[in-house]
């Protein structure tokens, strides 16, 4: 567990069993739950499900929200603030169905709602969540349908709040609602001059390309007194960027906020909402560092820093209901990949291609003597020279004066050099600076049946870490170091960053392949933005996908079961029509038959074997 970092990243949701397992933890009244991922993968696959497998544990979502909304409750509890807190989801980080149906199940006592961007986000916020008050804060940049649907929302009996993202929106929105006789409520989003740090900080500071600069702000409050509709004007809206690691910058731009709330109540707006925004991190990493795939602080004081900061800078008026718009750390760890290897390259000497032949060249001769070297007293300097031979020997066999097989003896020599090297200061700290790299070049590559672009498009796009573990064998210590390949033809399609115990690493270590024995890998807290970001690269298609329910007494129910795209599926996609390709292929088979070159029942065979392929996963299937 230790390796892998699990109980670190984590989040008191996975641990690992005595026999190796990882376990999946949930909390429930009567206490924590462990369930084993290998036992849940067992029960998936006699169901017909096949690898790689989105896997979501519903659970853990309800868990997540009910941690968040309790760290806002308690710290307002705690500070005796006077006002409230409700949280709404922002569907962009997942719009699946079942999220968004459970979050707003689950989420009913805290009465969370949910944050919409687009019009189409609007039609589902409207028709997931009762119509019984909860906020629907509309953020994005709207048309008339989209306004006169917010509207309508309304007269249902929604919350619905139209943030304004451009000043041009307010006429709009004035002239829908006079039409339809519907009073809107309106929020402001603030540029602020507050800049965080993190991967997705362009959202904050006065560039951002989102929101009121401050005299498009003044713009918008006399627009209202003037049209006579300043009671509109209730809530002030903020979002820095996703995943903010720093807490103090966090506290800096709500205070900044604040001032701007208090002015707006001072130009005569009722106001009476303060929406923060996302932000909230999740420590993939499980250091709690400022590092941007981190965060320099927890859930509880999160909450307590906006809670005071709010407090301190409003409470004396009327304190406003407090909003966050957290989608990230809401949905992370709700669902994992798994995937599976199914093959490994190694790059290790074989050890009956070490001796020298009577005609090698005479570098190829000093390699050899050289190999020897590196257990004496300056191997490093030895394995230097080893290099430069290698060079050497490459360039030969580019004039043409060195045979394949000769060069691959070089290749095998470098290699054992390699080995030996590492592992006479593998664990030493002052060891040479090649060696870190020296290790790297030395790792296995093991071909993992997953689309990093497909599943992981933020790994590929921003260098985006999530961790990795194998998900059985934790009893065993690995002895091997990989990184991963992915199923692509592409050299992106790779993982070769990890996420160890407190660091990160280049390699991954793995534990060597059994035969007819499946060795299975999860990427975990992949619930935010993954899903509908991935791409069909080499059209890998989406995996399957299964929910899953655990039950208090330790078993689980699969709650939903989706089989992922066939070849024929993604074939459509991309605007090819099934019926032509058969055709045309019927057609090749037909000239092949007239011309002798195959028989009637080879044709058969082949427009089966067509079909079949058209019917099957997109992904390895073993
Ligand atoms: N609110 C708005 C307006 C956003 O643009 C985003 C995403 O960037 C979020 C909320 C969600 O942020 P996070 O995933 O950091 O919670």
């Amino acid at each position: 567990a230790e390796l892998y970092g699990i109980r670190r990243w984590g989040n008191g949701y996975f641990d690992v069993d005595p026999d190796g397992a990882l376990t999946v933890r949930v909390p429930f009244d009567g206490g924590d739950v462990r369930v084993a991922l290998p036992a849940i993968l067992d029960g998936l696959r006699r169901r017909g499900l096949r690898l790689p497998l989105l896997l979501r544990i519903e659970n853990l979502l309800d868990a997540q929200i009910a941690r968040l909304n309790k760290a806002f409750h308690q710290a307002i509890r705690e500070r005796g603030y006077g006002g409230s807190y409700q949280g709404v989801f922002p569907i962009k980080v997942n719009q699946q169905r079942q999220v968004i149906e459970e979050i707003t199940r689950f989420g009913t006592p805290w009465r969370h709602g949910l944050e919409a961007g687009s019009k189409a986000e609007l039609a589902i916020a409207m028709a997931s969540l009762p119509a019984d008050g909860r906020l629907i804060v509309c953020n994005g940049y709207k048309d008339r349908t989209f306004i006169e649907l917010g509207l309508e929302a309304r007269r249902l009996g929604h919350n619905c709040v139209f943030v304004l993202e451009t000043p041009g929106e307010l006429d709009l929105i004035l002239d829908c609602s006079d039409r339809l006789g519907v009073t809107p409520v309106l929020g402001i989003r603030a540029k602020l001059s507050t800049r965080v740090d993190g991967h997705w900080n362009l959202t904050s500071g006065e560039r951002s390309i989102f929101g009121l600069s401050i005299s498009q702000i003044v713009g918008v409050v006399d627009r209202l007194k003037q049209a006579g509709r300043l009671e509109t004007l209730r809530l002030l809206h903020c979002h820095l960027g996703s995943q903010i690691p720093v807490l103090d910058q966090i506290g800096q731009a709500a205070q900044e906020a604040c001032r701007f709330y208090r002015e707006l109540r001072q130009e005569g707006a009722p106001m009476g909402m303060i929406d923060f925004g996302g932000g909230l991190a999740v420590d993939y990493l499980g250091d709690r560092s400022q590092n941007s795939q981190s965060r320099d602080y927890s859930l509880r004081q999160y909450a307590d820093r906006l809670v005071a900061t709010v407090q301190r800078q409003l409470a004396d008026d009327d304190p406003p209901l407090i909003i966050t718009e957290s989608g990230r750390p809401t949905v992370a760890y709700y669902s994992l990949l798994l995937f599976d290897i199914f093959d490994v390259t190694r790059f290790e000497a074989e050890p009956d291609q070490l001796r020298p032949a009577a005609d090698d060249p005479d570098e190829l001769r000093r390699m050899h003597d050289l190999l020897a070297a590196l257990d004496g007293e300056d191997p490093a300097t030895a394995y230097r020279q080893i290099v430069e031979l290698r060079d050497r020997l490459h360039q030969a066999f580019t004039r043409g004066e060195l045979s394949l097989r000769r060069r691959a003896r070089v290749q095998n020599l470098l290699l054992a050099a390699g080995h030996r090297l590492v592992a006479r200061f593998g664990g030493m700290d002052r060891r040479p600076k090649e060696l870190d790299r020296l290790r790297d070049e030395l790792a296995d590559i093991c071909y993992g049946n997953l689309s990093v672009f497909q599943s992981l498009p933020d790994h590929w796009a921003i260098g985006q870490l999530f961790p990795v573990a194998p998900i059985h064998r934790l009893d065993e210590r690995p002895d091997r170091e990989a990184i991963i390949a992915d199923i692509t033809c592409d050299s992106d399609g790779r993982i070769s960053h990890f996420i160890g115990d407190g660091a990160t690493r280049s390699t991954l270590p793995v534990h060597a392949l059994k035969t007819g024995e499946d060795y299975v890998l999860g990427v975990f807290l992949v619930g935010a933005y993954q899903e509908t970001l991935g791409d069909l690269h080499n059209l890998f298609g989406d995996t399957d996908v299964a929910s899953v329910r655990i039950d208090p007494d330790g078993g689980f129910q699969v709650t939903r079961e989706d089989r992922g795209d066939r070849v024929e599926d993604i074939l459509q996609l991309m605007q090819y029509r099934v019926e032509d390709l058969r055709d045309r292929l019927r057609r090749q088979a037909e000239q092949a038959v007239g011309e002798g070159r195959i028989s009637l029942t080879d044709r058969q065979a082949i427009l089966a074997r067509f079909d079949r392929c058209l019917q099957e996963t997109t992904y390895f299937c073993s």
